[in-house]
C-alpha cells in the first residue's frame, strides 16, 4: 500500500536521538532550547516555545492572549478538529467560517461579512484561527487589516505549514499574527513523533506560554510573591500544564530540519509532477496563489461526478483496491456531532460542504518517488475509467 503521508527518518536522525538517550537529560534538558532556536532561526520570529503537541501549543495560546468563558474563537471548517477545540478547552465558544473555493483556505469575504454582522450583534472574536489549508498559505495581510478593524488575536494555525512561504518571509515569522503554530506529527512535513511550537515576537505571550507548559511554576526570583533565602524556593503562579516537549523529540526536530527545505523541494516537484501528469482529466486540481510558496503538505484534487460519471467514494474504493492509500480532508468541523450537538449543522458552510463531497488527498511525501507517483497516476486513471 502506498500510503498518503509517511515520515522519512535518517541514519542523522537516529544518532541524534541516541545521543540524547546516551546523555543526562531525557526532558528539560538543552535539546529543547537548541531545537527552539533552530526554528526560530529558520522562521525569523524572536520567540518559539517547543510543546508536546500542537493541540497543546494552540490550547496555551489561545490560554496566553486571554481567551476566556463567554469569548468567541472563529476558525476555518475545513481543518482537523484541534484548530477548533482549542477554544472549548478554554471554556469559550466556537464560531465556524466558510472557505475560499480555489484555495480552500478560510474565506476572507465571508469572514469580512461575518465581522460585519457581528459587529452589529456586538459579538465580536476575540480570536480568529486561519489554518494554511494543505500548506497553502492564507491571505495574511487581508486577515491582518481585519484584525486592527475588529480587535481580534490571530493564531496561525500552521499545522501543514513549515517551511511555506509569503512576500513577507517564512511562515512563522508572525508578520501578521500574534503567534503561529507548528505541528510535528509523524503525517506533517517535519516529525519529532508527537509535537507542537508556539512562534511569536511577543516577549509577554512568550513568557506566558512558557509558565503555563510547566504547571505555572516560576523559579525566576522576580516573578514570585515573595522574597525567598531558600535556593530550591519556586512558586506555582497560575494553573499550568505539563505540555513540555521532551529533549528525545527535540533532538529529531533540530536534525529533520536540516533537511526541511529538501523535504519541500521534493514536495514541490511531486507537485508540479501531478499536475504535469493529471493535466486533462475530469478533475480539478490544487493551484498556488501567485504571490505564496506552498509547502505542499496535502495534494487534494476534487471530482465532481457530473463531469467525471464517478463518485469520489468510487475513486478512493477503485485506488485503495490498487494499492493507493488515499485520504479525506477533511470532514467539516461543523458537521461533527460535538459540535452538531452545540447547535450547528448542514448549509451553516454551504462551500466547504460541497468541496468536502468531492475532496480526495493523494499521496504525498518526501520518500514518495517517481515510479510510485506513476502508479498513483495510473490508480487514478483507472478510477475515473480515463
Ligand atoms: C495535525 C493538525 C493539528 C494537531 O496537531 P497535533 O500535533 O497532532 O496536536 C492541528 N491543526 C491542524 C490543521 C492539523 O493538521
Amino acid at each position: 500500500m502506498i500510503p498518503y503521508a509517511r515520515q522519512s527518518i535518517s541514519k542523522a536522525d537516529i544518532d541524534a536521538v541516541s545521543e540524547v538517550l546516551r546523555s543526562d537529560w531525557l526532558t528539560q534538558g538543552p535539546a529543547i532550547g537548541r531545537f527552539e532556536i533552530d526554528v526560530s532561526d529558520y522562521c525569523n520570529a524572536r520567540h518559539a516555545v517547543a510543546l508536546h503537541s500542537a493541540t497543546a501549543a494552540l490550547h496555551l495560546s489561545c490560554l496566553a492572549l486571554g481567551l476566556q468563558a463567554g469569548d468567541w474563537l472563529w476558525t476555518s471548517t475545513n481543518t482537523f478538529v484541534a484548530s477548533a477545540n482549542c477554544a472549548r478547552y478554554c471554556g469559550a465558544n466556537v464560531d465556524f467560517v466558510d472557505i475560499d473555493p480555489e484555495t480552500y483556505n478560510i474565506s476572507v469575504d465571508a469572514l469580512k461579512e461575518k465581522l460585519a454582522r457581528a459587529e452589529k450583534k456586538g459579538v465580536l472574536p476575540k480570536i480568529v484561527v486561519p489554518v494554511h489549508f494543505s500548506g497553502h498559505p492564507c491571505d495574511m495581510p487581508a486577515i491582518a487589516d481585519l484584525a486592527l478593524r475588529y480587535g481580534f488575536r490571530v493564531v496561525e494555525d500552521a499545522s501543514h505549514a513549515i517551511g511555506a512561504e509569503v512576500l513577507s518571509g517564512k511562515v512563522g515569522n508572525c508578520r501578521y499574527s500574534d503567534v503561529t503554530v507548528f505541528s510535528f506529527h509523524p503525517v506533517k512535513i517535519l516529525t519529532t513523533g508527537e509535537g507542537g511550537m508556539v512562534l511569536t515576537n511577543d516577549d509577554a505571550v512568550a513568557k506566558r506560554l512558557r509558565l503555563l507548559r510547566t504547571h505555572g511554576i516560576t523559579r525566576d526570583p522576580g516573578e514570585m510573591t515573595k522574597e525567598s533565602e531558600d535556593p530550591w524556593q519556586y512558586e506555582q503562579i497560575e494553573l499550568g500544564f505539563n505540555y513540555r516537549m521532551t529533549d528525545i523529540q527535540a533532538a529529531l526536530g533540530s536534525s529533520q530540519l536540516v533537511r526541511l527545505d529538501e523535504f519541500i523541494s521534493r514536495r514541490v516537484h511531486l507537485a508540479r509532477r501531478y499536475q504535469l501528469c493529471l493535466e486533462g482529466l475530469p478533475i480539478k486540481l490544487p493551484r498556488e496563489s501567485p504571490e505564496v510558496k506552498s509547502s505542499w503538505h496535502l495534494y487534494v484534487i476534487n471530482i465532481d461526478v457530473s463531469k467525471a460519471n464517478v463518485s469520489r467514494r468510487q475513486v478512493y474504493d477503485s485506488m485503495r483496491e490498487h494499492g493507493v492509500a488515499v485520504n479525506v480532508h477533511y470532514i467539516p468541523v461543523h458537521l461533527q456531532p460535538y459540535y452538531r450537538a452545540l447547535g450547528y449543522g448542514e448549509g451553516y458552510c454551504p462551500v466547504a460542504e460541497k468541496y468536502y463531497q468531492q475532496a480526495l488527498s493523494l499521496p504525498l511525501f518526501f520518500a514518495l518517488t517517481d515510479s510510485e507517483q506513476d502508479l498513483v497516476v495510473d490508480a487514478l486513471r483507472k478510477a475515473l475509467h480515463a
